[in-house]
């Protein structure tokens, strides 16, 4: 792996630890898989939390990146482990690693890591979807969050269109299929009314009996 890649992958998967240890110290739910693309990371949780919740709980992941908290790989011995408040996706003794986040997560694991969290930059959630009795999460951190920021641009394009301020775009889009309905609307009628007079000109024209 190289080295782009490994440190985009250790952003992603800190961030995937930060986001969901926030979220299972505050509702006790844990992320059951995660899931890669190229531009964004899905955390798929094993509860229902809706949007208001999940972009509060990334207000709280934001603080903690930004708090440049160190991450920690340890390996507790068995005394220590039972100890530990511990978020596993594995058994304490089905992993290698240990990673710690400072209080923010502790969990049974062998990924990458950045060295602190301050080198996450970001963690921007993009879309909430509910999946089999849970919430599946797309986020985008680190480097994926800052290009995740050139859509900006293309709302920018959009308000100039729009002759909208870029922070009003969606409800001047929505206005405008508003604007569109009704005018389809206008039209189904208005075409429904010249069939009928159509309909009344033609009566009896094309009726001859042979
Ligand atoms: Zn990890």
């Amino acid at each position: 792996m190289d080295v782009a890649r490994r440190f985009d992958y250790a952003q992603q998967h800190t961030a995937d630890h930060i986001l969901t240890g926030v979220i299972h110290r505050r509702y006790g739910l844990t992320t059951w898989v995660s899931t890669w693309e190229k531009e964004s990371t899905f955390i798929d949780l094993n509860g229902i939390l809706d949007e208001s919740a999940l972009f509060e709980m990334e207000r709280v992941a934001n603080e903690a990146v930004w708090m440049d908290l160190p991450v920690e790989a340890s390996w507790p011995d068995d005394s220590t482990l039972a100890r530990l408040d511990y978020r596993s996706k594995k058994g304490p003794n089905g992993a290698g690693a240990h990673c710690y986040h400072s209080g923010i997560d502790v969990c049974a694991c062998c990924g990458i890591h950045v060295e602190h969290t301050g080198a996450v930059g970001l963690i921007k959630i993009l879309s909430v979807t509910r999946l089999r009795g849970g919430v599946r999460v797309e986020y985008a951190a680190g480097r994926r969050a800052y290009h995740y920021l050139d859509t900006v641009q293309q709302n920018r394009m959009i308000s100039a269109v729009l002759s909208a301020r870029p922070l009003h775009t969606a409800e001047a889009v929505r206005r405008l299929l508003e604007e569109r309905d009704a005018a389809r609307k206008r039209c189904v009628a208005l075409e429904q009314k010249r069939f009928e007079v159509l309909a009344q000109q033609q009566s009896g024209q094309g009726d001859t009996p042979v």
